[in-house]
């Protein structure tokens, strides 16, 4: 596994400016990452609502939702505002959990590394304010690790 995904390790920045502070949070519970193989690799970033999100990859915006005002920790919230990057080795990376109407990329558009996204906003299945940021095979939906450069 490690070695299969070893050239795609280093392409990856952490999906936040610099001077941004954030925690790694684990959640707990039926909603966790583990329980799902599309994510189960994935980070949820601890940071303020409002914070700005860039393209830990560059590649081309395959899709893009800011209309939802919905969240809270029930399936039902599943409406969230989100990101999607799909990078040219068949690889996308989900940024889930922006804000409404807080997302500054258009569907096809082609993003550098380091562009900024959108701003996180309460959106979708979560509690407390974070990024979610995934990475997953496009066509197969399943999630492999990354690390940050
Ligand atoms: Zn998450």
């Amino acid at each position: 596994m490690w070695e299969l995904f070893g050239n795609l390790m280093m392409t990856y920045i952490i999906p936040l400016p610099e001077d941004v502070q954030f925690v790694i949070l684990n959640p707990e519970g039926r909603f966790t990452h583990e329980n799902f193989i599309e994510s189960k690799y994935a980070i949820d970033f601890g940071v303020p609502i409002g914070t700005p999100v860039i393209a830990s990859r560059g590649g081309k915006v395959g899709m893009v939702k800011d209309d939802s005002q919905e969240w809270g920790l029930d399936a039902t919230f599943e409406d969230t505002n989100l990101v999607v990057i799909d990078h040219p080795d068949g690889t996308s990376a989900e940024y889930l959990h922006l804000g409404y109407k807080q997302v500054s990329v258009r569907k096809n558009q082609n993003v550098e590394q380091g562009e900024i996204l959108g701003l996180t906003g309460n959106s979708g299945v979560m509690d407390i304010p974070h990024l979610h940021f995934n990475v997953f095979l496009t066509k197969k939906t399943k999630s492999i690790p990354v690390e940050f450069g």
